[in-house]
């Protein structure tokens, strides 16, 4: 079939590079050795292809470049603060803005004025910051995803959907006392960068309303989430994805957005909402927390970066690229047998660690093994999503395996080429030749809270 290579082309040109090196096979085993096992912990430099995250990595545009010159350093309502609610406004119908350093900077915010000891948040496939900060505010996160979403292979377009029979059983169960509100991530990331329809997404705002809970967006990929509604739901086609992005909000009462994602740029965030009561109840946290509320821990040329970048998310010629690339990647790997998780994601492809390295227990960490490997082929860095990262049940302190063992290949919004993509698929495809004698990792250092960043291991014997 003729592939459409118009759509899939880079809808930009390069004006600035960075080089890249590939240190010595010696080098590289050196780095890892001193890092732990854990490729989290090399430094950027000797890295050759980083798909370690797409968080912060993007690559910004001219236009937001000129904009970081136009940062307003004004420490009370700096003219970039009112084009980033601007923004924000136009975009998903939202009055009130909180800027936020990051994502997490909003969950603390949100979470801090929301949750007390006890709550139950539902939602799908919780991102693990989000439930980090749920369990550091004494609540517990409840998963409600799909069942389709456990099955890596299972072609279905809204593999992140609420499953509502679920969600309406926590609802019944725990009630509007101790459900703070629920929460949606679109695109799903820990689900495998899965999508989320806007029929669910409405139905999951029309059962909430019946039972008083306010519903959250964690909107990080909200962008990538509107382009696959476009091409995936009935009667989404001939829709702009502006229009797509304003449905979608419609659907929630606030969001948290970390910038990082979907608007480009290296640093930022906010809270969202177009209720007047919310915003009093989460801007002294942000005081607090972050700074005053026109800045929110960000110098004004960020909230412009920020401001430029949501636009720059939804244009339509990005989208279309952009989700054409990450499956590109995909397909490359499916072809040559790599076990990879299907449909690809809208920012990354999963890795199936369980077909990969079945011999690897979860609590050896197949996904930890595997990027090992990969980096000591190629130099390439991919992150373990799985075992490690899901880490332990707070009440028993015991590992919790991951439904999926995934091993996720990130990739950064603009930065590399289809070429770069070749070399990855080649990488992985060495590892898969010599997948029988890789062995598992046993911790030897470990954090209590988001132990995957810091963790360090020794080779299983
Ligand atoms: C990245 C991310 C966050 C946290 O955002 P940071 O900017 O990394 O703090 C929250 N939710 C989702 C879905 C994310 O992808």
């Amino acid at each position: 079939m003729a592939r459409d290579v118009f759509s899939e082309m880079e809808p930009f040109r390069i004006k600035m590079v960075e080089p890249i090196h590939l240190p010595s096979g010696e080098d590289r085993a050196r780095f890892l050795e001193e890092a732990g096992l854990n490729v989290f912990l090399i430094k950027g430099e000797n890295i050759l292809i980083d798909l370690l995250t797409d968080s912060g990595t993007g690559a910004m545009s001219d236009r937001q470049w000129a904009g970081l010159m136009m940062g307003d350093e004004t420490y009370a309502g700096c003219r970039n603060f009112y084009n980033l609610e601007s923004s924000v406004r136009d975009i998903f119908g939202f009055n009130y803005v909180l800027p936020c350093h990051q994502g997490r900077g909003a969950e603390n915010v949100l979470h801090s004025a929301f949750i007390k000891k006890g709550d139950v948040i539902p939602g799908n496939t919780h991102f693990d910051t989000t439930k980090a900060h749920i369990e550091h505010n004494n609540g517990r996160a409840v998963d409600c995803t799909v069942d389709e979403a456990s099955d890596p292979y299972l072609d279905h377009p809204f593999k992140g959907n609420v499953d509502l029979k679920k969600l309406e059983a926590v609802y019944k169960e725990f009630g509007k006392d101790r459900i703070p509100f629920t929460v949606v991530t679109a695109t799903c990331n820990s689900g495998g960068g899965q999508p989320v329809s806007l029929e669910n997404m409405r139905a999951v705002k029309k059962l909430s309303a019946k039972y008083g809970i306010p519903v959250c967006l964690d909107g990080a990929r909200y962008a990538e989430n509107c382009y696959f509604i476009k091409t995936r739901e009935d009667g989404m086609r001939d829709r702009p994805i502006k229009e797509i992005a304003r449905m979608q909000a419609d659907c929630f009462d606030m969001m948290t957005m970390s910038a990082k994602k979907d608007a480009i740029v290296n640093i930022g965030g906010f809270i969202a909402t177009g209720d007047p009561a919310i915003y009093d109840r989460i801007k002294n946290f942000g005081i607090l927390f972050e700074g005053f509320v026109t800045y929110g821990g960000l110098a004004g040329r960020d909230l412009e970066a920020m401001a430029i970048g949501l636009y720059e998310g939804i244009d339509e010629d990005y989208l279309g690229y952009r989700i054409g690339h990450v499956r590109y990647l995909g397909e490359r790997l499916k072809e040559a047998g790599i076990p990879v998780l299907w449909p690809p994601g809208g920012h990354a492809i999963y890795l199936d660690m369980k077909k990969f390295l079945p011999q690897i227990p979860p609590d050896q960490f197949p996904g930890m093994a595997f990027c090992a490997h990969l980096y000591l082929e190629s130099g390439v860095r991919g992150v373990e999503i799985g075992t490690l990262l899901n880490g332990r049940d707070p009440d028993t302190g015991k590992n919790r395996p991951a439904t999926l063992e995934l091993v996720r290949l990130t990739i950064p919004r603009r930065v590399y080429t289809y070429r770069h993509l070749d070399y990855v698929v080649e990488a992985v495809k060495k590892v898969w030749d010599k997948r029988r004698q890789i062995k598992g990792f046993e911790l030897t250092n470990e954090a209590p809270v988001l132990r995957h960043f810091t963790a360090r291991f020794r080779w299983a014997p």
